[in-house]
């Protein structure tokens, strides 16, 4: 079977640098593997995604040499396909409306030893997964805005014992097969409340609808891959090989942000850069090989 690898960048922003070094790992990877290329423009958060956003996001990239099959998914078109992953995990009951405001969710979870996920945010107070079925119906026919979360301990139980092979490295240097701990999320949110569905959930459902079979991205993302494992497993999908890479970072060792307008390729390209500069910028030689 022909691989098949994927770049999804969601468009809120300009790309960077950050991304170049990801866009490019990306293709030499897939190239060096004789795999098909696929681009994905993730764009359910509907706040913050902009068309003019993404229209740059494939002039930047196809002026760095990056090619791409036709038609592009874009996730805000698959809203459908989500919700069909969303039913069933409702049919399986491993998921529960999730009610608190960020304001409650602060309050209740405001003491030193409450459990933070690895992005910092405490986990999700218990109190929603506890309540009655028809306590819950209550609120939603109320009108009160609830997210989908899924019942993570419950969730693990039903699943059994998750792992990924990792080609890359996370963080800490993680490198073969990983053991998936997705307790280290809580009980994630797997649908919000402004949009039926997550992060989490779009990606495995894409990932699987796309075909692809290996998944490269920065090592920012590294230990998102338990919890997409865990939805995996539930949805009967399988799961990709990883390859998580190192981040570019501004010179103070701050991972490169979408607001930083000096790495940013059209600023970088309008003062007269070229691709291969890009490359040189990024560590990466003319080949496009480069390190972990
Ligand atoms: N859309 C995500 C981002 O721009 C990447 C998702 C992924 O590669 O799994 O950070």
């Amino acid at each position: 079977m022909q691989p098949v690898f994927r770049f999804a960048p969601s468009p809120n922003g300009e790309l960077h640098l950050g991304h170049a070094y990801a866009a490019l790992r990306d293709f030499a990877l897939c190239r060096k593997a004789g795999g098909r290329f696929l681009l994905r423009i993730e764009d359910i958060d509907r706040n913050r995604s902009r068309p003019e956003f993404e229209a740059a996001i494939i002039e930047d990239l196809a002026w760095l040499g990056v090619t791409w099959e036709t038609p592009v998914r874009r996730q805000s078109e698959h809203m459908a396909a989500y919700g069909a992953a969303l039913d069933r995990l409702r049919a399986a009951n491993l998921v529960y409306p999730a009610f608190m405001t960020r304001g409650e969710i602060a309050r209740a979870t405001a003491k030193p030893e409450w459990p933070r996920d690895p992005e910092g945010v405490p986990h999700y107070p218990p109190v929603d997964r506890r309540l009655k079925p028809e306590e819950a119906d209550e609120r939603i026919a109320a009108g009160i805005p609830n997210a989908l979360r899924i019942d993570t301990a419950g969730a693990m139980e039903f699943a059994g014992a998750l792992s990924w092979r990792e080609m890359g490295e996370g963080p800490a240097g993680e490198h073969g097969v990983i053991t998936a701990r997705p307790e280290m999320w809580g009980d994630f949110i797997v649908s919000r409340k402004d949009v039926a569905t997550s992060y989490h959930l779009a990606v495995v459902t894409d990932d699987a609808a796309q075909g692809v079979t290996h998944v490269v991205r920065g090592h920012d993302l590294f230990h998102a891959t338990a919890a997409q494992v865990l939805l995996q497993r539930l949805l009967g999908l399988p799961t990709p090989i990883y390859h998580h890479h190192r981040l570019i970072t501004d010179a103070t060792g701050r991972k490169l942000s979408k607001s930083n307008r000096d790495t940013s390729l059209r600023a970088l390209r309008k003062a007269g850069a070229t691709p291969e500069d890009i490359r040189a910028m990024v560590g990466l030689g003319s080949s496009g090989k480069g390190r972990r």
